[in-house]
């Protein structure tokens, strides 16, 4: 009667911690069911904590807290918002919500992440215009910091805010300290395939108790005190429910634990791949902490002897999910009209770069099965349990 369990393996699932559910009865018994209650108190708090001590908001998804928090920093119609080409569409999404433009900049290698240099090169070129953006959207791609002290530096020189996309971020360091708190505001996800998730949900952090509270205000319909329903100011519906913060509290418990799994994944995949010369772990800057959100890696096709598409659509027949990295925003219909500083790296990575499945609950019976889809694929010889084969240094794919 039972159903078999599922063959296929995917990218990035949920993975509960063991207190999740018992914070949800909790609100179910005391029947707080709605934006406001207990376990949202608890989560800002916990998360607070996280951040050193930052006021932090928590909201519906990640993309309501980087659309109340570029508003915060007063992005408006015809205005321009620096942003990473290579990002999930979400980071540049919010920029249009509020009537502006995203201008799009190039990544450096070393971590993938936004150039400073191109963001200092569009920032002298914008002063000399006349014209400098109203913001910068800085993002930490796939768990790994951007260098974010040269652009910080650099956007201050300006008078130009920085908001830090974290969404895929809980848990990354940059010098030692969790990113989404350098920058005057921060945004972090809860989505179902981030490191932690309250199935959907997110949060802004940010440094003054005043713009939080703002923020707050606007994500609940911007009701004016008082019990009529008078409004002021334009609102969303953008709370977070006491519900999905029960779900935040038990998750936050287990972050840590989250990262150092997903890290031992991606140090697994290494071990296995080592003797494959085409295929590169996506490097780990020495600015931070890569928490290995997500295990990415990049093809070599001319050395593999299989390219990265050849190796999606292989694991794809094994029931098996991978994907490309990041459609870089410049190449989307989206935004194909958008100007831009650079773009070959990301197009690079884009081509390249393959996502593997990276769950904190992934078994090692799974991962061998990917590794030897992904072997297979490139027609290197077996091996087993993802310890490296001797056999040729060069690696068994090395044409
Ligand atoms: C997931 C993600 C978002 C959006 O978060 P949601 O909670 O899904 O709305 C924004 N930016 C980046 C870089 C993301 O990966």
């Amino acid at each position: 009667m039972t159903t078999p369990p599922s063959r296929r393996i995917h990218l990035s699932v949920p993975h509960m911690g063991a207190h999740e559910l018992a914070y949800v009865r909790e609100a179910f018994a005391t029947n707080w069911l709605s934006s406001v209650g207990p376990n949202l108190d608890a989560f800002e708090a916990d998360f607070r904590d996280l951040m050193s001590g930052l006021p932090c908001v928590a909201l519906a998804s990640g993309t309501a807290a980087l659309h109340l928090g570029l508003r915060l920093l007063g992005v408006g119609p015809g205005d321009e918002v620096l942003c990473p080409s290579l990002t999930f569409v979400a980071s540049t999404n919010a920029v249009r919500y509020l009537g502006a433009e995203p201008v799009l900049v190039d990544s450096e290698r070393t971590s993938w992440n936004m150039d400073p240099a191109l963001v200092a090169e569009a920032l002298a070129e914008g002063r000399a215009k006349g014209r400098l953006p109203r913001a910068v959207v800085v993002v930490h791609l796939y768990g790994q910091s951007a260098d974010l002290d040269p652009i910080l530096e650099v956007c201050a020189e300006y008078g130009v805010p920085v908001l830090e996309d974290a969404a895929e971020a809980a848990g990354t360091h940059y010098k030692g300290r969790q990113v989404g708190g350098m920058a005057p505001l921060g945004v972090f996800s809860f989505n179902g395939n981030k490191i932690i998730t309250t199935t959907g949900g997110g949060m802004l952090v940010g440094h003054d108790e005043a713009q939080i509270a703002k923020a707050r205000f606007w994500s609940q319909q911007a009701r004016d005190p008082g019990i009529a329903y008078e409004h002021s100011e334009l609102g969303y519906n953008y709370r977070m429910s006491n519900v999905l913060a029960g779900i935040g509290r038990g998750q936050l418990e287990v972050l840590e634990a989250r990262v150092q799994a997903r890290r031992a994944v991606a140090a697994r995949y290494e071990q296995a791949f080592a003797d494959l010369d085409g295929l590169a772990l996506m490097p780990e800057a020495p600015w931070g902490r890569h928490t290995r959100w997500l295990s990415v890696f990049l093809v070599d096709e001319r050395r593999l002897g299989a390219s990265r598409d050849a190796l999606v659509a292989a694991l794809a027949r094994d029931d098996i999910e991978s994907r490309p990295v990041w459609k870089p925003m410049h190449m989307q219909p989206l935004y194909a009209a958008a100007r831009r500083y650079g773009g070959v790296v990301a197009e690079d990575l884009f081509a390249r770069g393959i996502c593997l499945p990276s769950s904190s609950s992934l078994t090692a019976e799974e991962q061998d099965r990917v590794i030897a889809g992904v072997r297979a694929a490139c027609g290197a010889r077996g091996q087993s349990r993802g310890v490296a084969t001797s056999s040729s240094p060069e690696g068994a794919c090395a044409r």
